[in-house]
């Protein structure tokens, strides 16, 4: 997509720093990193955000976290790390360009797991029923 950041930085139009590459899939450190080997695991292909994404593609991307991950920790010196999709808007998601963050966490890194939010009603029974009704 033209006006696409991360398509700009696969064609090479805009830097990156790329620690991988291979024919369908680019992984760079984020710009603003949330902690030290931030990392951006990206298709070469344009889909804009997760559900728009084809299964084949998302696995080409989890086959990149698991292999760089490692290369990841051990260069940062972590054992740990947390992977993310942000999906829509109100998810944090800013780059319509499907991206799974790898984010390498260390002992008083400053980030907070998310914790239970004590307003979320309970309905399990009545949820699940719902959730299972609306799978396609
Ligand atoms: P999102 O919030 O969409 O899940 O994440 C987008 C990420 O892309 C953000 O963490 C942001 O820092 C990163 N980002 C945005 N623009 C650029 C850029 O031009 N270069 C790099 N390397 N990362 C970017
Ligand atoms: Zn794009």
């Amino acid at each position: 997509m033209s006006d696409c950041i991360f398509c700009k930085i696969i064609k090479g139009e805009i830097p990156c720093h790329k620690v991988y590459e291979d024919d369908s899939v680019i992984a760079f450190l984020d710009i603003h990193p949330v902690s030290y080997g931030h990392t951006l695991v990206v298709p070469k292909s344009h889909y804009a955000d997760f559900l728009n994404t084809p299964p084949e593609v998302i696995a080409d991307l989890m086959a990149v976290v698991q292999k760089i991950a490692p290369a990841i920790l051990e260069a940062t010196k972590n054992e740990a790390f947390n992977i993310g999709i942000n999906t829509g808007k109100l998810a944090g998601q800013v780059i319509f360009h499907t991206h799974i963050h790898i984010m390498p966490r260390s002992v008083n890194d400053g980030l907070t797991m998310w914790g239970e939010n004590p307003k979320v009603v309970k309905d399990f029974a009545v949820l699940v029923k719902q959730i299972k009704d609306k799978i396609i």
